[in-house]
């Protein structure tokens, strides 16, 4: 073997790093504390997977058409076995609005725009399998990393507990994917290791549905099923072989519907206030499969392994949300540990150099993903100071606020809904295909935009989605929470 390399984390990152480093002439052993994937149905596998490491496995997830891209064009088989289980691709043209599907016409590289619909148990399931069986690659499973073995400033291996034994794996190199919990800093004895951190400000809850017998999902034309109330976020995921979740975002300062949110009648309540869910959960369309999942602690955060143009650490290469965590909203976690996967997978055949490689993995993924989180840092301090002014009462936003505000609604909005042109270019960037604010830089586009902005709101009143739900205090009001 030309190189043994330790993932430490069977995630998606760690997953996709095997992927991408499998080859003949390695060894790849991907670690993991919990047990293997049983050998059940994706049903039964949501149901009955143990996964303790992965807090948000049964979380709503979408998953972006960067993601999808790598699958399809790196790992086709893959792909296809993801259809085949029951996961759903939903095109760039079945994601447009009502206004603009009815005269799309397909374009090169709408193709890469697409979502891929999956419970997360049924990707990750699925990709763990395909992952087995690549050559070179090995899991070890029930098996607690509990610390690095090092010599001087590089690592050389995991101290590892697999059942009541305590082994020491070897490795040339090893890879961090453990994942938001990831104790290496520690471990590694490097403090300072976060460069940036920005709190997301809410908190996640989530509910699975089945659709019943003979019940479709809604017409995508009705009101929409994702939006911000401002006290609250919704989304509605569709997902594989009849199921669906929604999750509720709740912002940190709303104590008292937060507090609520975990029992199940006051989940469903909230649905029933806001159409765009109402109508997924009706009880002729779907039933519950699941309690409500709630998750806290959400932060953005960004680490680096390097001080002064050096690598603090060698054979040592983060990836996924150990290194670099993003808030769930945006829906890009398992996009970022896909391209980072794929990063260092390029760089490992580029160089064995491990300064160089260290150096490599932190300096693309800068160039390619700090556009997005630096983005993503600002737009969630906006929200947080929106939530913060719903709780008061005849609050009026200052002049820059409401500019913002309107260029969003009156101009993005609408010239988008009403664009083909714009809507692929503002996707493009959503679907991490290129930097988010791209669009912002050509003349054409901008040009849509700003007329958009112009048009009177009578002349463009077909163009704004319908009001996505009740005030806050009509809905506290509604719940029998005091506003
Ligand atoms: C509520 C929520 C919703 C989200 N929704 C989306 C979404 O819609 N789309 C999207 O793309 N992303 C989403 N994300 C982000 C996405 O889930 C993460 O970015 C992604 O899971 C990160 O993958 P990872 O492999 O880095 O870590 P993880 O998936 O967390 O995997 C870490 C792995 O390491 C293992 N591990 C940890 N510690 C040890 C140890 N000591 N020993 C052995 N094994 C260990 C764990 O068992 C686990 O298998 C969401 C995140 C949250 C919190």
């Amino acid at each position: 073997m030309s190189e043994t390399i330790l993932i430490a984390g069977a995630g998606i990152a760690g997953l996709m790093a095997a992927m991408a480093l499998a080859r003949d002439d390695r060894s790849v052993v991907v670690v993991d504390r919990d047990p293997p994937p049983p050998a059940l149905s994706v049903d039964q596998a949501f149901d009955e997977w143990e996964r303790k490491g992965v807090t948000q496995l049964r979380h709503s997830h979408v998953f972006l058409g960067r993601l999808i891209k790598l699958i399809r064009t790196q790992h086709p088989r893959l792909w296809t076995t993801l259809i085949e289980s029951g996961a759903r691709e939903c095109s760039f043209g079945d994601a447009l609005p009502p206004q603009l599907r009815a005269r799309y016409r397909y374009a090169p590289g709408d193709e890469d725009m697409s979502f891929l619909f999956s419970r997360r148990t049924t990707l990750e399931l699925i990709m763990r399998r395909y992952a087995a069986t690549l050559p070179g690659v090995a899991f070890a499973t029930e098996a607690g990393i509990r610390g690095v073995l090092t010599d001087g400033d590089r690592v050389t291996g995991l101290k590892v507990q697999i059942g009541g034994e305590m082994r020491e794996m070897m490795a040339d190199s090893v890879i961090d994917a453990t994942g938001r919990t990831t104790q290496f800093p520690d471990w590694l004895g490097l403090n300072e290791t976060v460069v940036d951190t920005s709190p997301a400000g809410i908190l996640y809850f989530t509910r699975h549905y089945r659709l019943l017998d003979g019940a479709e999902e809604p017409s995508r034309d009705g009101p929409p099923g994702a939006g911000d109330l401002g006290y609250l976020k919704f989304g509605v995921f569709a997902a594989d072989n009849r199921h669906f979740s929604i999750t509720l975002a709740v912002p940190e300062i709303e104590t008292d519907l937060r507090t609520a949110m975990l029992n199940p009648d006051v989940f469903d309540a909230v649905c029933r206030e806001v159409p765009g869910t109402a109508r997924w959960i009706d009880a002729a369309r779907a039933e519950p499969a699941s309690k409500v999942f709630g998750m806290g602690n959400l932060i953005s955060l960004w680490r680096s392994y390097r001080k002064d143009d050096a690598p603090r650490v060698r054979n040592f290469y983060p990836i996924g949300d150990a290194t670099l965590r993003t808030n769930p909203l945006y829906g890009r976690g398992c996009s970022v540990g896909a391209i980072m996967a794929h990063l260092l997978a390029d760089i490992f055949a580029e160089t064995a150099d491990p300064a160089e490689r260290l150096k490599r993995l932190e300096t693309r993924t800068r160039e390619e993903l700090h556009p997005f989180y630096d983005l993503m840092a600002k737009q969630d301090a906006q929200a947080i100071r929106r939530a913060r002014n719903e709780q008061m009462p005849g609050y009026k936003p200052r002049f820059r606020a409401r500019v913002i505000k309107s260029f969003a609604e009156d101009a993005v909005g609408p010239a988008s809904r009403g664009d083909i042109e714009v809507m692929r270019a503002v996707m493009r960037g959503f679907h991490m295909l290129e930097n988010p604010t791209a669009w912002t830089k050509r003349f054409g586009i901008m040009a849509r935009v700003m007329k958009a902005w112009a048009t009177p709101k009578a002349l463009k009143k077909n163009l704004y989605p319908p009001k996505p739900g009740p005030e806050r205090a009509e809905m506290l009001r509604a719940l029998g929470l005091a506003a």
